[in-house]
């Protein structure tokens, strides 16, 4: 059967426009279609789980704006509070009770966070954390893992190579070699390799930062123990344990993966980062923990940190109505949505013989198109970004291209999660199931 391909001329039209006024288009890489290829789809309005593109096509979202639309888009009591927050006013810079609402709103949710300072990205959380825990230690030294993404933080852009203890190149020109040569990345999931850097390093590290459970090489879960050995290794040494949920926050569980995976022999992580789900579609963000590092902060201590709109009222109330919407039921949602397409992928793609890995962290999940040999596609586990670069990137582009032309919009890229939200309705699900065995077949060509 011949399909016939949706128009989308007004989305390159409006690329070629774009292209003149913005680098590459976009304003923020992944949006470009680099790693897939072909004309990015220019978003005119979303609604529930449907993005309707310029030229009038429908797609279902398997992107969520890469997680914060847990709810769907444009749900009813989000865009009631934004309205309802707008009338009175978009900005104070001045404090305002909603600020204290969502804040109250994290620290019942995540047991170990006593407080939390809210900003507007997620890279802020992540950049304010490493910053505080820096001034809290008096050590400047950072270790992050390679295939973790913690936002676009000078000292944070780095991912070096694999094997051991590695001090990082810059991964991005215009990172001096000074910011990322404090920063140790490690191969994830590697206990040995944790041991050796702190051996070695242990007493000039101010923290570990991870992501709870990394989203950003694929969904590559920490192996049973990893937690607790990072726990472990950096109370050992005096160093800050700086857990990322700024996309598992609220995702995986009403907790996080903290909710999922907590509470750790040994202690929970020092700090936490979120933001996402906590912003609901806004610019809303935070990092929190311990209350005796988080005084740390100005204005009662040194360590200095603001926003001109850190706790935007309307950011707040959106956050507020996002989380208050995450019932048991939406969480429920969202296992059987993921699920099902999840299986339903996989059985298709077993179907024309395609070698992938199905991976999880709550409701979040990757599907990993393993390249035959690769240690992934033997042992069925991705357990690093080693392992995770070993795909088939262009399986995984036919594959993209075909579900987007039968009106499902994946993540471009072979290395991201995919993302359901509770709007999800058996409708939607039912065109992404339709979608899929073109989809495995074009990947197996
Ligand atoms: N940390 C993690 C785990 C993320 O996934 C991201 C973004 O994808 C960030 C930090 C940076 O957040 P933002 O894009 O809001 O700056």
């Amino acid at each position: 059967m011949t399909r016939s391909h949706p128009t989308i001329d007004r989305s390159a039209d409006l690329m070629e426009r774009a292209a003149q006024v913005t680098p590459g288009g976009v304003n923020s890489p992944v949006r470009a279609f680099r790693a897939v290829g072909g004309t990015p789809r220019f978003i005119r309005e979303a609604k529930g789980p449907w993005l309707t593109d310029v030229d009038g096509n429908r797609y279902v979202d398997l992107i969520a704006s890469w997680g914060p639309m847990i709810l769907g888009h444009a749900h009813p009591d989000v865009m009631a509070a934004v309205q309802d927050a707008a009338t009175r006013g978009f900005s104070f810079g001045t404090p305002s009770e909603n600020e204290v609402a969502l804040a109250a709103e994290i620290v019942s949710r995540v047991d170990p966070v006593e407080q939390v300072r809210l900003v507007s990205s997620g890279t802020e959380a992540t950049m304010s954390a490493v910053r505080l825990a820096r001034g809290f230690t008096g050590r400047s030294t950072v270790v992050k893992f390679a295939g973790c993404y913690h936002g676009h933080v000078d000292a944070l852009l780095a991912h070096a190579g694999s094997g051991v203890a590695t001090f990082a190149l810059p991964d991005s020109a215009g990172v001096p070699a000074s910011a990322a040569g404090e920063t140790i990345v490690l191969p994830y999931n590697d206990v040995d390799a944790l041991e050796a850097a702190f051996a070695e390093h242990g007493d000039e590290i101010a923290c570990l930062i991870t992501e709870a459970s990394p989203g950003n090489m694929g969904v590559v879960p920490p192996a049973p123990g990893f937690t607790e050995a990072m726990r472990r290794v950096t109370a050992e040494h005096g160093a800050l344990l700086v857990s990322d949920e700024v996309m598992t926050g609220f995702r995986c569980s009403r907790s996080g993966w903290y909710g999922l995976e907590g509470p750790y022999d040994g202690g929970a992580p020092d700090l936490f980062t979120f933001g996402k789900v906590m912003g609901g579609g806004f610019p809303a963000a935070a990092f929190g923990g311990r209350a005796d590092i988080m005084g740390h902060l100005a204005p009662l201590g040194p360590v200095y940190q603001a926003g001109t709109l850190s706790g935007n009222p309307i950011a707040t109330a959106a956050g507020l109505a996002t989380l208050q919407g995450c019932t048991s039921e939406v969480y429920t949602r969202l296992e059987e949505v993921s699920r099902t397409i999840a299986e339903a992928a996989s059985s298709a793609l077993d179907v024309q013989g395609v070698p992938h890995v199905v991976q999880w962290a709550g409701s979040m999940f990757s599907i990993f198109f393993v390249s035959e040999g690769s240690r992934g596609a033997e042992t069925g586990v991705v357990r690093n970004y080693d392992d995770a670069r070993a795909q088939d990137l262009p399986a995984f582009a036919a594959f993209f291209h075909s579900m987007l032309e039968s009106g499902v919009h994946l993540p471009p890229s072979a290395f991201e999660s995919w993302f359901v939200g509770a709007s999800h309705d058996d409708a939607a699900v039912e065109v992404v199931l339709d979608a899929l065995p073109d989809a495995a077949r074009a990947a197996s060509e």
